[in-house]
């Protein structure tokens, strides 16, 4: 079995939280250098980087407040859990990324229009490089976690860190033409910046609006061979799956022999549903239908 399966849940929240945590205050804390500083020598590539940090961070919060919601056990109200909450906060973390890009987009295009010469000197290229520091050890660190944890959040987080480290290369290029007194550099790297965030922003989106929209998860023929290993099984057909990759509901229809006992068919559909478990991770439940081979439907 994998490990995350052997973590009861509390464990496996109180790891993610910590990770979030760890994240949360990196970000935060290169956020206020950069955009203390941004706002000291007026250059605005710093400070949409500074500002995108600082979004990072807010949507580290989004997601210990998810986490901790989808964690509680089923109940009445929601009989197969919580888990989704998770993923409808990543689809937040997409909006607030549009926002935030929005943002940058408007400032970018205003001193396009009306251009200054920020200031760049040493210390600027000294606060990238920690940045870009702080960056790469932020994507170890989450995807690792991610990895272990089967948490689709962390594992998005660290992608987004991944473009962070993009982002970051670009400062350092759009610095030196400051430098270098290239005209209009800052506000065309803001526009870069903007635009890079819009795109991890949908990719977010896609991967979340999956999960709530119910796309298939499993390999249909796959499931179809195991299903008609089972002995006894005469046919298979309308196999669905849905859900996220660490809660996955499967259900689909068995045809048997007309005259096999409830019994022996009741046995037959837990066997499926051991099987398929069994053959892959990460599925929550499995629901067979019964039919009588010349009842097909
Ligand atoms: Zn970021
Ligand atoms: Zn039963
Ligand atoms: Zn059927």
């Amino acid at each position: 079995m994998n490990a995350a399966a052997n973590l009861t849940r509390p464990t496996r929240v109180h790891q993610i939280a910590v990770v979030l945590w760890v994240t949360l205050g990196l970000n935060w804390l290169v956020a206020a250098l950069k955009i203390m500083f941004g706002l000291v020598t007026g250059c605005m590539v710093i400070i949409a980087d500074g500002a995108h940090s600082f979004s990072d961070g807010t949507s580290n919060i989004i997601g210990l407040i998810a986490i901790h919601v989808s964690a509680s056990p089923p109940d009445n109200g929601h009989p197969y859990g919580h888990q989704k909450y998770e993923t409808l906060a990543s689809a937040v973390i997409a909006f607030l990324l549009f926002v935030v890009s929005f943002s940058i987009f408007k400032e970018a295009i205003h001193s396009f229009i009306h251009p200054t010469q920020p200031e760049v000197n040493a210390l600027s290229f000294g606060l990238m490089t920690f940045t870009l520091v702080v960056n790469l050890f932020v994507v170890w660190y989450e995807r690792r976690a991610g990895r272990r944890l089967k948490s689709d959040l962390l594992i998005s987080d660290a992608w987004h860190t991944l473009t962070d480290v993009l982002v970051t290369l670009t400062v350092f290029v759009a610095l030196a033409g400051i430098y270098w007194n290239v005209p209009r550099m800052d506000s065309i790297f803001s526009l870069l910046i903007a635009a890079v965030i819009v795109t991890t922003a949908l990719g977010i989106l896609k991967t979340s609006s999956d999960v709530l929209c119910d796309k298939a998860v499993l390999d249909l023929g796959q499931i179809e061979k195991i299903v008609r290993s089972v002995d006894g099984v005469q046919g298979c057909h309308q196999i669905r799956t849905r859900g996220r990759t660490d809660d996955i509901y499967v259900d689909l229809h068995v045809l048997v022999d007309n005259e096999m006992t409830v019994a022996r068919s009741h046995q037959l559909a837990n066997t499926i549903e051991h099987d398929i478990k069994n053959a892959k991770p990460g599925i929550h439940d499995v629901v067979v239908h019964v039919e009588p081979v010349s009842h097909q439907h």
